[in-house]
């Protein structure tokens, strides 16, 4: 017989664990299925120097398995395996996973957003080593650097000009000769002394052994090649919410992030959701841990209403 718990929660990065430890220490029962890869975007990155409490910075696996930890502490089961299916008609809610069924009373959807990648082998292995998806979590260490931004959009403007801060010099590498950008955002960008414009152009490959070293960058109008000498290239071609499994099911905005009714709770009553699933704004790991513990609180008052046993 499937297995019952009070909560159940789905994704194990900064917002799933937060909620796990308040639920767990409101005395509820509670199971996390992680997901096989356990801990998020949190795994991607090196050092995590905004996270208050961490004043000489930690790694961010480091991280995440302090955050686990601490929600063993109190009581939460954790499963590291992938979610198959759901089934939020009826209640308990079913989870299916590759070991079988689990049963909830409520459920916590926490499973993030991925950010895009070209998907060259030779980015995947420099992430970390110049290579990153979030200016704000690593562009630091790029003082005095030259370093690329790859996308169109606001996001691409904003790590951009953010990066001007640390920077010595940052190019812009756009693969038309538009921006998708909003005014604002483009004009701030053009108006910055440091950033340059490379148009019409996609990277084809990422240059170092160790650590970024340059960009071959392919011309798409005139199939010119060329090498941008960097050593760090930022990819802001967006974001992914991971929400496939609940696509027809919740509600979501065009891109598909999940957008919460009441608080943290889905269109399903007993559905929450915290962190990057709902949030294409902040992304970071401290706003997600705090819309853990919104989603956790909203879960157990939700519970406590229904007055059952
Ligand atoms: P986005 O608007 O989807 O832009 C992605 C950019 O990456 C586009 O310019 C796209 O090129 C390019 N791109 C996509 N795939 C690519 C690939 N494989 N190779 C090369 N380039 C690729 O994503 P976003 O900038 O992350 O923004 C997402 C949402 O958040 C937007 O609604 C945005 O307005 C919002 N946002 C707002 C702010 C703010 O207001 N402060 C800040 C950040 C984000 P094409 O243009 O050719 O398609």
């Amino acid at each position: 017989m499937a297995k019952s718990y009070d909560i159940i929660i789905i994704g194990s990065g900064p917002s799933g664990y937060t909620a796990a430890i308040y639920a767990a220490r409101a005395n509820l029962s509670v199971l996390m299925l992680q997901g096989y890869q356990v801990g998020g975007q949190l795994m991607l990155t090196s050092d995590v120097e905004n996270y208050p409490g961490f004043e000489e910075g930690i790694l961010g696996p480091s991280m995440m398995e302090k955050f686990e930890a601490q929600a063993r502490r109190f009581g939460t089961e954790m499963i590291s395996e992938d979610v198959i299916s759901v089934d939020f008609s009826p209640r308990p809610f079913t989870i299916t996973t590759d070991s079988g069924e689990y049963l909830a009373r409520a459920i916590i959807i926490s499973t993030g957003a991925s950010a895009k990648w070209l998907g060259l082998p030779s980015e995947q292995r420099l992430q970390g080593r110049g290579v990153s998806a979030c200016a704000t979590c690593d562009g630091f260490f790029f003082k005095n650097k030259d370093v690329a931004v790859i996308g169109g959009g606001d996001t691409a403007m904003e790590e951009a000009t953010f990066l001007t801060r640390y920077a010595n010099h940052v190019t812009v590498i756009h693969r038309r000769d538009t921006l998708r950008a909003s005014k604002i955002m483009q004009d701030r960008a053009f108006k910055n002394p440091k950033i340059s414009f490379i148009w019409n152009t996609e990277v084809t490959e990422v240059l170092g052994e160790h650590e970024v070293t340059g960009l071959q960058l392919h011309n798409v109008m005139t199939n010119e090649e060329s090498i941008l000498p960097v050593q760090g290239f930022f990819l802001a071609i967006g974001h992914e919410p991971n929400t496939e499994l609940f696509k027809g099911i919740l509600e979501m905005d065009n891109v598909g992030y999940i957008v919460p009714v009441e608080h943290t709770m889905t269109n399903i009553p007993g559905v929450f959701a915290a962190g990057d699933v709902t949030d294409h704004r902040y992304r970071q790991a401290v706003t997600a841990a705090g819309d853990g513990c919104r989603a956790a609180i909203d879960a157990e008052r939700w519970l406590e209403s229904l007055g059952e046993d």
